[in-house]
């Protein structure tokens, strides 16, 4: 009873006076706790007992957990500025309802990629870097037109991506890591000066084992590929 009017008689305060409005709001943590310190309490309670039961009784059963999907790949952070999730997801296998996980063991390969390529070509821009594509399903590959033999398609032996970075020249990203890094192909993709430094994005690749090729090529649509990137 004590409770219901005194929340009645702050409404009619507030209704008739905004400045009070305010200074009751600035007032209310105090009122609101000591008023719903008795709601809360109770929840308390029964929170605390099975955390104190817990340690000694058996796990409760969890069948939420069991019917949710299971995540068997190791998502998360690969490196300082690069996670998973980043290489795979994409719009089109989202739109169309596509699976794309990678496999398992085909993370030491996106794992290698951005130790030795993505995360130090990151550095030494000092700018985020965005994976345009990393990882694509057969079905997502075959639906974007990708070619078949695409290191998209991750494996043990191998992973790509598409990168660029807002605000740095794309042909520069692309001089930047044939100069400093070890990779398997190195493409200039869709580049155009006239569009500025944003146009186009760079294709990488590596190998997880063997000797990386260091295949440096341009793509431009209409042409095709062609040998070495463009000059700067
Ligand atoms: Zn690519």
């Amino acid at each position: 009873m004590a409770t219901t009017k005194k929340k009645q008689g702050t409404k009619k305060k507030v209704r008739r006076n905004p400045r009070a409005r305010r200074a009751a709001a600035k007032k209310s943590p105090k009122a609101r706790a000591s008023a719903r310190r008795p709601e809360r309490k109770p929840q308390g309670r029964r929170r605390a007992t099975p955390r104190a039961a817990t340690p000694a009784s058996p796990a409760v059963p969890s069948r939420d957990y069991r019917s949710a999907p299971v995540v068997e790949l190791p998502s998360g952070r690969l490196s300082a500025n690069f996670e998973l999730s980043e290489f795979t997801r994409s719009q089109t296998a989202s739109r169309e309802g596509i699976p794309n996980e990678p496999p398992a063991d085909s993370i030491p390969a996106i794992q290698k990629l951005v130790d030795e390529v993505l995360q130090p070509a990151r550095d030494a821009f000092g700018l985020s870097m965005n994976i345009n594509s990393g990882y694509r399903s057969l079905e997502l590959n075959r639906a974007i037109g990708g070619s078949s033999t695409s290191q998209h398609m991750w494996t043990a032996e191998h992973a790509a991506a598409d990168i660029e970075i807002f605000g740095a020249d794309n042909l520069e990203l692309a001089h930047w890591i044939e100069e400093n890094c070890d990779y398997d192909q190195l493409i200039s993709e869709c580049y155009d000066p006239a569009e500025g430094p944003n146009s186009g994005w760079v294709h990488v690749s590596i190998k997880v084992r063997g000797r990386n090729r260091k295949e440096s090529l341009t793509y431009q649509r209409g042409e095709g590929y062609t040998p070495g990137l463009p000059p700067l």
